[in-house]
């Protein structure tokens, strides 16, 4: 069931019809994602995937979106997005207030923001039209916050068709919110390489090897997180069952994504999926009615 403002949609929707004129059945496919599409297909959508499956043109599904945005329906939204890992790390509304450094806790790699690399569109559906859970994360589930917010999930691992999600999901040994001025226990088992832990929003991340001969009985490790950063108490772990103490002295919500990189992933360097590159931005910035790129060197 979708709680849908009817007459919003449909004043606008008017709007958008004589806008310009469209091919056949644009207008209608559209109608049907917003009325009957569900939750997670209005939050960030990629017009050009749009475009892709539903047999329209890309330049006119860009059309599209911008108009659905400058009439309200829409929110458009330039997201920072880690090239290897696919994890959103940073949403901005107006290209103008890009930020030009980037961190990714999960992949470890920090750097220049490159347009071409690093930035999406995306539009979802305004509040004001149909609200979505992501409208307001701190709502969502700790599995949602994480794989539906923070993650695009067309990812692959390089020249495969494995989606990097699975992959990664495949690793991970824990998954937890942490509340402000409280220990939150994980418990899991460890097989050698590497234990790392990655705040999704902040990219507060730790890591510490997994070696030596493997624990019969469970290994303590208390994990210090000041809302900024995360401090283990060892260096090196060994493999085996573990219990995890994370203690948020913060005075803010925090969460925790527990990987275990196993040792063929360390090795290779290469632990991340490289996205195709969706040059979509481009396009968007070159519609007039759009303020116009600053470049990135410029800004602070
Ligand atoms: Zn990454």
């Amino acid at each position: 069931m979708t709680n849908i403002k009817e007459r919003l949609l449909e004043s606008k929707m008017t709007e958008i019809e004589q806008a310009r004129i469209w091919s056949p059945r644009v207008i209608s496919r559209f109608e049907t994602l917003v009325r009957s599409g569900d939750d997670l297909s209005l939050y960030r959508i990629n017009p050009l995937a749009f475009a892709r499956d539903r047999a329209i043109s890309e330049a006119e599904s860009i059309d599209l979106f911008l108009y659905a945005t400058r009439s309200g329906l829409f929110e458009m939204s330039w997201d920072v997005v880690c090239p290897q890992s696919g994890m959103v790390l940073d949403s901005f509304g107006a290209l103008r207030t890009l930020k030009t450094h980037y961190v990714c806790g999960l992949c470890d790699v920090s750097g220049e923001t490159d347009l071409d690399d690093f930035i999406e569109v995306t539009f979802t559906v305004s509040p004001q039209l149909r609200r979505l859970p992501f409208h307001d994360p701190d709502s969502l589930s700790v599995e949602d916050y994480h794989w539906k917010l923070r993650f695009l999930s067309d990812g692959r691992l390089p020249g495969q068709q494995v989606r990097f999600l699975d992959f990664l999901q495949g690793l991970v040994r824990g998954l937890a919110f942490l509340p402000p001025g409280a220990t939150t226990t994980l418990r899991s088992d460890l097989g050698p390489g590497a234990l790392s832990g990655v705040n999704v929003q902040t990219q507060a991340a730790f890591a510490v090897p997994v070696l030596g001969e493997p624990a019969a009985t469970p290994t303590h490790l208390r994990v210090r997180y000041d809302g900024q950063r995360f401090s283990p108490s060892v260096s090196a772990v060994p493999p085996g069952p573990i219990v995890i103490d994370v203690e948020n002295s913060g005075t803010a919500r925090g969460s925790l994504l527990l990987i275990n990189w196993p040792p063929e992933v360390l090795a290779h360097g290469q632990a991340c999926a490289r996205l195709r590159a969706v040059h979509v931005w481009r396009d968007v910035a070159c519609q007039t009615d759009f303020p116009a790129p600053v470049p990135l060197g410029t800004r602070r």
